[in-house]
């Protein structure tokens, strides 16, 4: 499939801003975001879209190779590799899903920008997201899984802030802590961001030596996370400050754990309950027995087959489903019966099924009425 431009993808024109681009990124995120179009695989399929697309043109320098090279610019290098290593997505889908998240969640997360709308240094980390795979015996128990979270982490020499000893960062000299300085451009005034502090307003004289002045540093951190009993595919677990860490003592990001339920060999999932085909013999189909079914608990149930049983019956069995993830009971199973035309028959067993079709023919009235119309529908024809 052709790729599509980016400008058209987040619906700007090719000289965009980088603030018009952010805008327009951010408003096809909300309308596009998973959490509002739950059963919309389109949608799912566009915000990827518009979140690689920002995700180039949001950084100048991708974007000026984009100006210049189009998609040609990535070829190769961008996406040609694997899948993202140990199920994460980190760094570029990070920061641009936080976007997204601090817009959507941003009230709940309380505290975000500076007070009063000031500037402030300090920056949120970024989320991360971990894409976790569990087969369904874990959904239905809930399992304890460590996971290995790369990125980066609060500079311990510094306490976060960036400068050596943990001094207090100072306004900046050039902008005044303004963040913006104004230049005379013939008759007109321009604002650019502050070259000194990159638009902080705060600048650090004496970097940390640890961290560069950051405030982070790269760690790996091992997590235990706790997967509750119910989980689906699509169930997103919030790991609130498990992120990424902040820039100069902000707050850290959270990490959303995906979840995706592995297919199971024997049972089907919708919603809490379970599905199990059984196949049952064609003669216990007809002349009743019993059978033994596994259920997700590791157990067994004996499942009665009333005689007469025809392919695709079902029978529910209450409670041997899957848990409810937020409480509310649990799930049935339910069997199907798939009953089985025999094969590989001895000669003993087809002398026996001629004999039976024999005594079937006048014993089965349901096939002679059959038959009876059959023959009523080819004599209209005729006539
Ligand atoms: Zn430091
Ligand atoms: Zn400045």
């Amino acid at each position: 499939m052709a790729k599509r431009d980016f400008y058209e993808v987040l619906g700007i024109a090719k000289g965009a801003s980088a603030e018009e681009i952010k805008k327009a990124y951010r408003k096809k995120a909300k309308e596009l975001h998973p959490d509002r179009n739950q059963d919309n695989p389109e949608a799912e399929a566009q915000f990827k879209e518009a979140n690689e697309a920002y995700d180039v043109l949001k950084d100048a320098d991708k974007k000026a190779a984009y100006d210049r090279f189009g998609h040609a610019a990535f070829e190769g290098g961008m996406g040609g590799g694997g899948g993202p290593r140990g199920g994460f997505a980190q760094g570029d889908f990070g920061s641009a899903f936080s976007d997204v998240f601090e817009d959507l969640f941003g009230d709940f997360m309380g505290g975000r920008g500076g007070p009063g709308g000031g500037r402030s240094r300090a920056a949120r980390g970024s989320d991360l997201r971990y894409n976790m795979r569990v087969t369904l015996e874990e959904a239905f128990k809930g399992a304890q899984k460590t996971i290995t979270v790369p990125g980066s982490t609060q500079c311990s020499s510094c306490n976060g802030t960036g400068a050596e000893g943990g001094a207090e960062p100072q306004t900046c000299p050039t902008c005044s802590g303004m963040g913006k300085v104004r230049a005379q451009n013939g008759f007109f005034t321009v604002e650019r961001t502050c070259p000194t502090c990159g638009g902080q307003g705060q600048v650090v004289k004496n970097p940390c030596r640890a961290c560069h002045g950051a405030g982070r540093v790269e760690k790996e951190r091992t997590l235990s996370v706790n997967i509750p009993a119910g989980v689906e595919t699509g169930t997103r677990i919030r790991l609130a400050g498990e992120g990424e860490a902040g820039m100069r003592g902000g707050p850290s990001g959270d990490l959303y754990i995906f979840i995706e339920v592995r297919e199971h060999a024997i049972f089907q999932r919708e919603g809490v309950h379970l599905y199990c085909r059984v196949p049952v013999s064609m003669a216990s189909a007809a002349l009743g027995g019993e059978v033994e079914v596994p259920t997700i608990d590791g157990g067994r149930s004996r499942v009665k087959i009333p005689q007469g049983s025809q392919s695709g019956r079902q029978m529910r069995l209450r409670a041997k489903g899957m848990p409810a993830l937020r409480g509310g009971g649990v799930g049935d199973m339910v069997i199907e019966l798939a009953v089985e035309t025999p094969v590989n028959l001895t000669t003993r067993q087809k002398e026996l099924l001629r004999e039976f079709e024999k005594i079937e023919a006048e014993n089965n009235p349901e096939g002679a009425s059959f038959f009876k119309k059959v023959k009523s529908f080819w004599d209209g024809m005729k006539g």
